[in-house]
């Protein structure tokens, strides 16, 4: 197989040349001519049931096949190394989807390791789609898993500590329950969790793989038996991902590679600068603590976002933010442009208890800008503050 940084460039493109075109066609017709009544019904019961529009067959309507979808699909599988992908209008439909295929059958309990992204445990806590959940930590779950268990979710690198959880372990301790990794932090380029025993790899495609802060969408990559059954739940719930989306989202993955390592060089210049800074309590990325040693074992590298703790708490917290200037105060990541925010306030206000992030911390995802200019931003805003100037 070529090397990630070629498949990123040319995946989902094997047909253009024979079409006579270079770049992806962009197909936003909601339906389609049907050739006559029995193709179009045949096809419809096909989509219907989770089944892939067949050579020379017809995608009825958008809702059931598009094929701008579909290529970014067959990119971002071929980079997670799995068969198939199935891509969502968001990344919580995407958790969506994934909750209701893998309950299907009846069995409703899910195992989740803590911390998530906030949606996500917010989705899992209130048992919004009818799941019950059971939190552990990673050495917890062999334990937690019950006949009844559908899913072991599990997120890592975590959002917002950073935390790293040993994907092989945690998919020996699932045993034969499936295992979903949020891979959205790493992406592909950094891990690629379906060959450390990952069943379902998810992303919430918003953030490095789009990278430019202009689509909301979400992604699975899977085996053809999962994807059949995701298949089927967007048909049928209507999550479908836009086609305008899917083609920035294709384009996006010929520079994921490029942006994703020169984001993180940036990161890993910044951890070590706030590590040494007397305002910093505590410095949250791979570069700076990894227990496990799992950067180079399961991942190729430490990644862009990071977190660090002020001395102050919240009140200082929400200074800092609101004192950034290059740095814009916002939610989100994985885009070429540095943000920074209060995830107890903001992404992770919903979780409770325990999992709740420290009132002083702070999350960046570091963009492309020149280290320096970051480091002078945080600089005059840490001066900004009363007890944080040194
Ligand atoms: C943003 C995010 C999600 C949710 O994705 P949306 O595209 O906002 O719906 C899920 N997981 C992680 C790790 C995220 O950062």
């Amino acid at each position: 197989m070529t090397a990630l940084d070629t498949r990123a460039v040319h995946a989902g493109r094997d047909d253009l040349a024979g079409l006579g075109v270079h770049v992806p066609p962009i197909d936003l017709s909601t339906t389609n001519p049907l050739p006559s009544v029995e193709q179009g019904g045949d096809a419809y019961e096909t989509f219907a049931a989770g089944g892939s529009l067949p050579a020379g067959g017809n995608a009825v309507y958008q809702r059931l096949w598009n094929p701008t979808v579909a290529r970014f699909e067959t990119a971002l599988a071929e980079l997670e190394d799995t068969t198939d992908a199935v891509a969502f209008a968001s990344g919580v439909a995407t958790l969506t989807a994934a909750l209701l295929a893998a309950t299907r059958d009846g069995n409703r309990h899910v195992v989740a390791v803590r911390p998530l992204y906030g949606g996500t445990d917010h989705v899992l806590a209130t048992g919004l789609l009818g799941t019950e959940v059971t939190w552990a930590r990673p050495d917890e779950v062999a334990a937690a898993v019950r006949p009844d268990t559908a899913l072991v979710v599990v997120e890592t690198p975590a959002n917002p500590t950073l935390d790293l959880v040993d994907l092989t372990a945690l998919a020996t301790a699932a045993g034969a329950v499936p295992l979903l990794v949020d891979n959205t932090v790493a992406t592909p380029v950094l891990q690629r969790p379906a060959r450390h025993g990952a069943t379902l790899v998810l992303h919430s495609a918003t953030k490095s793989i789009g990278g430019h802060g202009d689509v909301l969408a979400g992604v699975v990559a899977c085996d053809r038996t999962w994807a059949a059954r995701l298949r089927q739940v967007r048909a049928l719930t209507g999550a479908i991902l836009h086609p305008l989306g899917a083609y920035l989202l294709h384009r996006g993955l010929q520079t994921l590679p490029l942006r994703v390592r020169a984001q993180q060089a940036g990161a890993e210049k910044l951890a070590a600068w706030l590590a040494g800074h007397p305002a910093v309590a505590r410095v949250h990325h791979p570069s700076v603590a990894d227990p496990a040693g799992l950067v180079g074992r399961q991942m190729y590298g430490t990644g862009s976002l990071l977190a660090f703790e002020v001395r102050g708490g919240a009140p200082a917290a929400s200074a800092v933010a609101g004192a950034c200037r290059l740095i814009t105060h916002a939610v989100s990541l994985g885009g070429v442009d540095t943000l920074i925010q209060h995830p107890a306030s903001l992404t992770h206000r919903p979780v409770t208890g325990d999992a709740r992030p420290a009132a002083g911390l702070l999350r960046v995802s570091v963009g492309l800008e020149d280290p320096d200019d970051l480091r002078a931003d945080l600089a005059q805003a840490f001066d900004s503050v009363d007890g944080l100037k040194f």
